[in-house]
């Protein structure tokens, strides 16, 4: 006779069972989704689910088909044009609308392609350094330089916004970014600015850090603040690359896990470059260049910091590697992630007027103590900023036992002389636009001047 089974027994599932039952999985449909608890009454999930659209857009630009377009999702409300709260789809292409579920996928090589394209890279360019401070504990929407509680215009994406020029633009007059496009000398193809990942990125650097500093723009600061600014444009450009997952695997992929390798990564703007006739874009992250190589040259000068914290974010990786525990492109997902926040956050820390880059070096410094890091983090940081003259260890005190965090200091070490004149020429467009000279202040001196001569020469008023 067969014994009662004892109370709270719970039966365990033949295999047959358990086979039934995956296959039942497998073959249910989801059913509505509950919210609250399992057995509650259900209580309907309010509409819409989630907002968020799908695009297509290119990994890189047309000319790096090794990696050609990709899928991503950009979650938040998107409306036709594509705008949403921030940023809004200048005039000069149709609007295009979504398609039934919602997404933008237009075909490559047409005006509603490129509109996609360059809304993604500015939408996903902001979202990177929200979610940067954010995961700092530092949370702030970051507004354009001409938002306040009575003006919250979005920035305007202008991808086919320059006609036959070879150049990009954000302007602040303006509120926009304006991306130009043009045959190359001795090409037929025409090269259009705005389907470059790199580029339309760095130009939202730009926006993004004017609305943090307003003052850095202008072109009566020292060479090394208009430096800090073309180099955040470069850096936006790779760390928006170490963002997305397929791009660190195809980097990892290409280098074999050795970043100093030549890699699409360290090549800015590939086409563009390749346009004017240089293999490896249009400038290269992974240098050797000093402070005293750069001198007032703002562009060579961003080369400067932007190579420095290439090579501090290699030293990252190779330090946070553990092929056995973690996948390599994860780490450098991860890494990468934290350098940004990293820079963001010293940029934000650093001086409002005349910021120099031992300034950001110092707050950097402190910032990875600040996060706990291990010390390595900010020997990485004094090793490479000193291998670039930026700054000089300064040992303060001999380093308390049993303590082994190093007791030291940094200071400036070659810094632009007093008065030095940033020379912008080899800049971006963004760099040479006449509103950030003081314009006012340059007719003003003419002036005087011509009134001085007159009064010298007796035309001191209206005759009679
Ligand atoms: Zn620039």
């Amino acid at each position: 006779m067969e014994q009662a089974p004892p109370v709270g027994y719970i039966p365990t599932p033949t295999a047959a069972y358990r086979q039934h039952r995956k296959t039942a999985q497998l073959l249910d449909q989801p059913g509505t989704p509950r919210a609250g608890a399992p057995g509650a009454a259900d209580t309907p999930v309010p509409l819409p689910y989630a907002f968020g659209a799908r695009v297509l857009m290119w990994k890189q630009d047309p000319s790096v088909d090794e990696i050609g377009t990709r899928k991503a999702f950009l979650p938040g409300l998107i409306l036709d044009g594509p705008r949403d709260a921030r940023i809004a789809s200048g005039a000069g292409i149709d609007p295009v609308a979504p398609n039934a579920f919602g997404d933008f996928v237009a075909q490559p090589d047409t005006p509603q392609f490129d509109a996609v394209h360059t809304f993604a890279v500015v939408r996903q360019t902001l979202t990177m350094y929200q979610r940067a401070l954010s995961a700092a504990g530092a949370e702030m929407p970051l507004p354009w330089q001409w938002n306040s509680s009575v003006d919250t215009a979005p920035l305007q994406v202008f991808p086919y916004g320059l006609p036959n020029v070879m150049n990009a633009f954000y302007s602040r007059a303006q509120g926009c970014l304006k991306f130009g496009d043009f045959i190359p000398t001795g090409q037929k193809e025409r090269v259009y600015t705005c389907r470059s990942f790199d580029i339309v990125s760095h130009e939202t650097g730009h926006a993004v850090l004017d609305g943090l500093k307003p003052n850095w723009l202008l072109a009566d600061n020292p060479p090394q603040t208009g430096g800090l600014h073309e180099s955040f444009g470069d850096l936006t450009a790779i760390f928006l690359a170490l963002a997305q997952l397929d791009q660190c695997e195809a980097v990892i992929a290409q280098t074999k896990a050795r970043l100093h390798d030549k890699t699409f990564l360290a090549d800015i703007a590939e086409q563009f470059g390749l346009s004017l006739g240089t293999t490896t874009g249009l400038r290269n992250a992974d240098n050797n260049l000093t402070l005293s190589d750069a001198g007032n040259e703002v562009h060579a000068l961003s080369q400067v910091f932007t190579g420095a914290i290439y090579d501090i974010l290699a030293d990252l990786f190779a330090f946070e590697r553990n092929p056995a525990l973690e996948d390599d492109a994860a780490v450098l997902h991860r890494v990468g992630a934290y350098l940004r926040g990293l820079v963001l956050r010293s940029l934000i820390a650093a001086p409002d007027r005349a910021a120099t880059y031992a300034d950001v070096v110092v707050q950097m410094h402190a910032l990875v103590a600040r996060d706990a890091k291990p010390p390595d983090y900010a020997s990485f940081i004094r090793d490479r900023f000193s291998a670039r003259e930026v700054v000089e260890v300064v040992v303060t005190a001999p380093a308390p036992a049993p303590q082994d965090v190093p007791n030291v200091a940094l200071a400036p070490a070659v810094v632009d002389a007093p008065g030095t004149v940033q020379d912008r020429r080899a800049c971006c467009g963004t760099m040479n636009l006449p509103e950030y000279y003081n314009i006012e202040a340059i007719l003003a001196q003419e002036v005087n001047a011509l009134a001085q001569w007159c009064a010298q020469h007796g035309r001191t008023g209206p005759a009679g």
